[in-house]
């Protein structure tokens, strides 16, 4: 299909900027050695973490699973080496909030021997149901490698959506960054067949591949690998910041917005990275899980910038003294691009499945952080915000702590681009602002949900106890009640059978006592006897008294 017929739609806002990314792109990618440790931490995903299912002392095998997905959102995490497990404990990850998260660490043999695969000669991916294809996504681990590390399969799940277009994102807009980049020159027929197993999973009418016109090698090698299919759609998309938004990239190919708090496949829509659709390709095709990715290693604190194939669980200060960077040089290191990325905190934190880019910055290159200025409620930020938000309203009441007030301004709508900080002329670190209100507020809902469940626990406690009392008492009003029936009226058969014989005892009795005195039935003759001595008696008591 002809790419330049289709019409592109302009979002809003954005910025153009210096790419900084042909120093990272000279070199083909290389593959990072094996290092003598992995970490291999158990979130390395949205959703709940995932379960070791290994031991201290394990001896384990390249692309074993060594934690299992605990429940739908979430996935398995692999051994990215052969070795030995020797600790289960928290480790520093790459995470803005510099979390300590449990993680298996292994100390790798160096043999780097894998695991015979679990699923392999599939004869044609074709011969799957959706359901398996999910399944197997799952089993091999696969996550969001654009960044969001939400859980593939779960993106797969359209039996209640119909999907009509499946969209791989080949934008990768943020400066710096290039292992998308170098993957499509190098491997894009195992994207386009990655793809083409996800259109089949989703029953998708057609694909559209979304590329930053800045690409031109990228976009030869994928067009090269599509040139027969007329279901597939390669669209360039011009080179201005962030067009590799999902929101935004699904605007520009289709004019269409996914609502505010809704998700793409509410308008028949599913997108994914260009990175995911590999690992797709190499869980149905080979049977291989996700244990290693591309990371760009690039910024002026890396002699030689280059893309390369890292395993997941190797230390990024491993990596940089691979690259030769002197640690006295580095002043600052960020993880992902200067615009949404964060900077690390240690360098013994690993590289996990979402981590796509080490910007290391030299000392001298470091910009000092100036004391921020009042608001001069410019404008600018509203101008170049791409999800068409007010941020200086959200800093407003960011800044107040009006939580509820802010919401009303779809905070959680900002993709955190960084576009509004980059032109604030009062140097307002405005995101800071925002992920702080964000984080605030989720943990007030956590706190609130756990409340709310605490509160239920209390009722539901009361209400067994007054449950408990009631039926009690109920028993005790029907012992009552049985002792008070008539005997023939007895519930229990045995108590009737004694009650009637102690009614037939009491019977007998009565009758016995009935029987005539030796008095009755007297001639008149004995009876005046009788009257006689009664009247004898009388007197005798009379005198007695008296
Ligand atoms: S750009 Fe900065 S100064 Fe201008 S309105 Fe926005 S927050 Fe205020
Ligand atoms: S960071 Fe958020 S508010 Fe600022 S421009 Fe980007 S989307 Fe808009």
């Amino acid at each position: 299909m002809n790419p330049s017929n289709r019409k592109v739609f302009n979002f809003h806002g954005g910025l153009h900027l210096d790419d900084h990314k042909s120093v990272s792109t000279s070199r083909p990618i290389e593959d990072a050695p094996i290092p003598s440790l992995l970490v291999l931490p158990l979130e390395q995903h949205i959703g709940n973490a995932a379960k070791a299912c290994v031991k201290v002392g394990d001896k384990v095998l390249k692309n074993q699973c060594i934690a299992k997905a605990d429940g739908n959102v979430s996935t398995q995490i692999h051994a990215s080496s052969s070795g030995t497990v020797v600790a289960i404990e928290p480790r520093s990850i790459p995470h803005p909030s510099d979390l300590n998260v449990i993680s298996i660490v292994i100390e790798t043999d160096g043999r780097d021997t894998t695991i015979e695969p679990k699923h392999t000669n599939v004869e044609h991916y074709k011969s799957l149901s959706r359901h398996d294809i999910q399944r197997r996504i799952q089993e091999a681990g696969i996550v969001g490698l654009g960044g969001a590390g939400f859980p593939s399969h779960i993106k797969l799940n359209a039996a209640e959506h119909p999907v009509e277009t499946l969209i791989l994102n080949a934008a990768e807009c943020e400066p710096y960054i290039s292992c998308d980049d170098m993957l499509m020159r190098e491997h894009a027929d195992k994207i386009v067949n990655g793809m083409r197993i996800m259109q089949h999973a989703l029953n998708a009418k057609h694909c559209m591949i979304g590329i930053e016109d800045n690409k031109v090698e990228a976009f030869a090698a994928l067009q090269k690998v599509i040139s027969n299919s007329d279901d597939i759609e390669l669209i360039r998309v011009p080179t201005r910041y962030p067009a590799g938004g999902e929101r935004q990239l699904i605007y520009s190919l289709t004019g269409k917005q996914a609502p505010s708090k809704g998700r793409p496949l509410d308008i028949g829509i599913v997108c994914h990275n260009v990175g995911t659709a590999a690992a797709v390709d190499d869980a149905i095709t080979r049977g291989i899980p996700l244990t290693s990715r591309i990371v760009t290693l690039t910024g002026s604190g890396i002699p030689q910038p280059r893309n390369m194939q890292v395993r997941i669980g190797t230390q990024i200060q491993f990596l940089l003294d691979h690259c030769h960077s002197p640690k006295e040089d580095i002043g600052n290191i960020l993880i992902g691009g200067p615009m949404m990325g964060f900077k690390l905190n240690s360098t013994q934190a690993p590289v996990t499945k979402i981590c796509n880019c080490i910007l290391a910055i030299h000392q001298r290159d470091v910009i000092k952080p100036t004391t921020p200025m009042p608001c001069i409620r410019c404008g600018e930020c509203t101008d170049v915000c791409p999800v068409n938000l007010l941020p200086q309203q959200l800093y407003w009441h960011a800044h107040a702590q009006e939580f509820d007030t802010i919401q009303d301004y779809n905070l959680f709508d900002c993709i955190e681009c960084g576009c509004c900080d980059v032109v604030c002329p009062s140097r307002i670190p405005l995101v800071q602002y925002f992920r702080f209100a964000k984080t605030t507020i989720w943990q007030q809902e956590r706190d609130k949900e756990k409340s709310d469940k605490a509160r239920q626990r209390h009722e539901l406690r009361l209400e067994r106890l007054e449950r408990e009392k009631r039926e009690k008492r109920e028993r005790h009003n029907r012992k009552k009640a049985a002792l008070k029936k008539k005997p023939d009226q007895a519930d229990d058969p045995k108590k009737a059978a004694i009650l009637a014989a102690m009614k037939r005892v009491k019977e007998k009795k009565s009758a016995t006592d009935t029987n005539p005195a030796n008095t009755d039935n007297l001639t008149p003759e004995q009876q005046a006897k009788v009257d006689e001595a009664d009247a004898r008696r009388k007197d005798h008591k009379k005198d007695t008294t008296s």
